[in-house]
């Protein structure tokens, strides 16, 4: 419409009338291997990570902290043990409330377009939140990055080779933010980062500080 507005948004609000969403991860007896022969696999007995808070998981490349991500994301399923946030498996999350889960990948593309079509990615133009997407693009300091007078005009290019590093990981959280998510799921996002956009990004999640589970 004219004031514009977000379907999954709305969705998420009719949803939580009926059943509260609580930002509340929980793993117990977690198993999970990508092959059969188990050469490699995790094993986490129990995380609880409390409604609201931000926990930072730390290990060695190949630990497996992308792997985790991706089963708090539903994306891969254990093996054995069980993973809820607000008392049901993932894919139940997304399911009943679409976007309240965000997620940050390590490595954030971008295609050639606005740069408001590359922060709402699949929202048609009369769906796309104009304040919403001011509000993202503020807290994810992407605005005042940009130095554009006019950063709803600004044209990405192809695969994103006018933005730095710093900037695209502001994309992609500015992405992750759009659908109003109650947990964000960072992986590594500040690992291929300079010190300075390093520290702006911590200030971005440092704002989200009760508000999200990080
Ligand atoms: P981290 O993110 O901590 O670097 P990962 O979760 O990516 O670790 O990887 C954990 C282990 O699982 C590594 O040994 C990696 O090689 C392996 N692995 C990751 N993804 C796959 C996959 N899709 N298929 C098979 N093995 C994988
Ligand atoms: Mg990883």
């Amino acid at each position: 419409g004219e004031k514009g507005s977000v379907n999954g948004v709305k969705s998420k609000e009719t949803n939580s009338m009926t059943e509260k969403f609580t930002a509340r991860i929980s793993l117990k007896n977690v198993e999970f291997s990508y092959n059969a022969d188990r050469e490699w696999n995790l094993q986490i007995a129990q995380l609880e990570i409390e409604e609201g808070c931000q926990v930072a998981i730390v290990g060695p490349s190949g630990g497996g902290k992308s792997t985790l991500a991706d089963l708090i994301l539903g994306v891969i399923e254990p093996d054995k043990g069980e993973i809820t946030i607000s008392d049901i498996p993932p894919r139940e999350v997304i399911q009943k409330w679409p976007g309240i889960i965000g997620y940050v990948p390590q490595k954030i593309t971008a295609f050639k377009g606005s740069l408001v079509e590359n922060v709402t990615l699949g929202a048609s133009f009369e769906e796309v939140s104009i304040d919403r997407v001011n509000d993202v693009l503020n807290l994810s300091h992407m605005n005042k990055n940009l130095n554009s007078v006019d950063s709803f005009n600004f044209e990405v290019m192809d695969r994103g080779t006018n933005l730095s590093g710093g900037q695209l990981q502001r994309l992609g959280i500015a992405r992750a933010l759009y659908s109003d998510p109650k947990v964000m799921i960072f992986d590594e996002a500040t690992s291929a980062l300079d010190g300075q956009t390093e520290a702006a990004i911590a200030e971005t999640i440092n704002m989200l500080k009760g508000r999200v589970t990080v």
